[in-house]
């Protein structure tokens, strides 16, 4: 059987390692649990209505979303991982009926989208109550994950087929058949290598002599414990940087920052809550009922790309080293039909670069040879 390391748990890792034919392939995951982007986040699924110009990465993202039906089916993923909540837009009136023309267009290749309707002011409210009465769309298919709950229930399932897990800090080396990863003080050798590890995949490559266009952001997100009933609240997305995400429990998310010049710093701020906090007042019928309730932080760094669009894809084009980073800010939405196409990939032997590239640019616009390794 050959053996295939995976380094990075987050949402691509993870969802790779499960889809992996364990048939064919004894599977390790090392992760160092630093920083993580993907148990920071709780996420909205809900692409649609994206003006990004990038068709392929417009297309990987609706693809994405239609994947989830699969998802929860293979996986058996609960509402309190995954939700079909449903999405409200709130934006100014006449933007509102723009967005709904959009949405009716994408529908054409996009029927996840559900129902789209415009909500009057009294609507909106009933459908998210701590809602002042204001205008909005609703887009019925849209739905929220929550990152953290995701890992640990596919944790549970990779346990299960086997996969092994090791924590701690990964460094490679190239050997002539193969790969050779210290961590800690293990040294474990593999055949196949895949690095899902976020904005930490430059760190990883640089020793095999790779360049990777990859940057690390800072998100924070406010998250506060609420009495309130929120069963079938759906997801806000507000203008600006502040979505509103209730969860079944009464957990009600507010985010997230986009912190260029944090780098790797994972603290919580006072500057975070008060950014978060102002931008959503104006929406709320009443902020201090939510400002006043029990609050913590969930924080996490993001990877970009220089053009914003995620990399995915054989490294060698020999089958023997994939990687997979830069998904920004869409990541919960695009990362799980990622890790799925490479367990594809790699089930069926198809590695050549025409399987992903109708999703993603050629990896050399993104990883390439700094040095000459001849
Ligand atoms: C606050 C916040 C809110 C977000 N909201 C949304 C949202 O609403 N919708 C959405 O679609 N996306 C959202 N995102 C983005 C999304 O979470 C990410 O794009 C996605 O989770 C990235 O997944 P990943 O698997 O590529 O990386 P990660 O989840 O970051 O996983 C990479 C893993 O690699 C590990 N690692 C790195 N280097 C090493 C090493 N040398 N050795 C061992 N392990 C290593 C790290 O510990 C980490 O666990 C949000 C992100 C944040 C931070």
């Amino acid at each position: 059987m050959k053996k295939i390391t995976i380094i990075g748990g987050g949402i691509i890792g993870m969802t790779l390692a499960v889809y992996l034919d364990h048939t064919q392939y004894e599977v390790t995951v090392i992760d160092h649990l630093t920083g993580q982007a993907t148990s920071a986040s709780a996420g909205i699924i809900s692409p649609w209505l994206s003006k990004r110009r990038n068709k392929k990465w417009y297309r990987l993202a609706q693809d994405g979303a239609a994947f989830f039906g699969k998802l929860v089916q293979d996986l058996a993923l609960d509402q309190t991982i995954y939700a079909p909540s449903g999405t409200l837009i709130l934006r100014p009136e006449g933007e509102l009926l723009n967005l709904a023309e959009l949405a009716e267009t994408r529908k054409e290749t996009a029927p996840e989208i559900g129902t789209i309707r415009l909500l009057t002011r009294l609507e909106t409210k009933q459908a998210l109550p701590l809602l002042k009465p204001q205008p909005s769309l609703s887009i019925s298919g849209g739905g929220r994950l929550d990152g953290r709950a995701y890992l640990l229930h596919l944790k549970k399932i990779a346990q299960k087929k086997n996969v092994k897990f090791i924590e701690g800090s990964a460094v490679i080396q190239q050997q002539s058949d193969g790969w050779q990863i210290k961590v800690n003080e293990q040294r474990i050798f593999s055949d196949i290598l895949c690095v899902t590890a976020g904005p930490g995949i430059e760190q990883l490559l640089a020793p095999l002599g790779y360049q990777v266009d990859v940057r690390p952001q800072k998100g924070q997100l406010l998250s506060f414990a609420t009495p309130f009933h929120t069963d079938n609240w759906p997801v806000a997305m507000l203008a600006g940087e502040g979505d509103l995400i209730p969860f079944a429990d009464g957990t009600i998310l507010l985010g997230a920052t986009h912190e260029n010049n944090a780098k790797w710093d994972l603290t919580p701020t006072e500057e975070a809550k008060l950014q978060l906090t102002a931008g959503i007042s104006d929406f709320l019928q009443d902020p201090n009922s939510l400002f006043s309730m029990p609050l913590s932080y969930r924080v996490g760094t993001r990877a970009y790309t220089s053009d914003f669009a995620p990399f995915f894809g054989d490294v060698s084009g020999q089958g023997t080293l994939f990687a997979a980073s830069g998904l920004g800010s869409s990541g919960l939405t695009t990362g799980p039909f990622i890790g799925y196409l490479i367990a594809q990939s790699l089930n069926s032997h198809m590695h050549h670069a025409s399987h992903f590239s109708q999703y993603s640019k050629p990896m050399t616009d993104y990883i390439t040879h700094s040095v000459d390794l001849t």
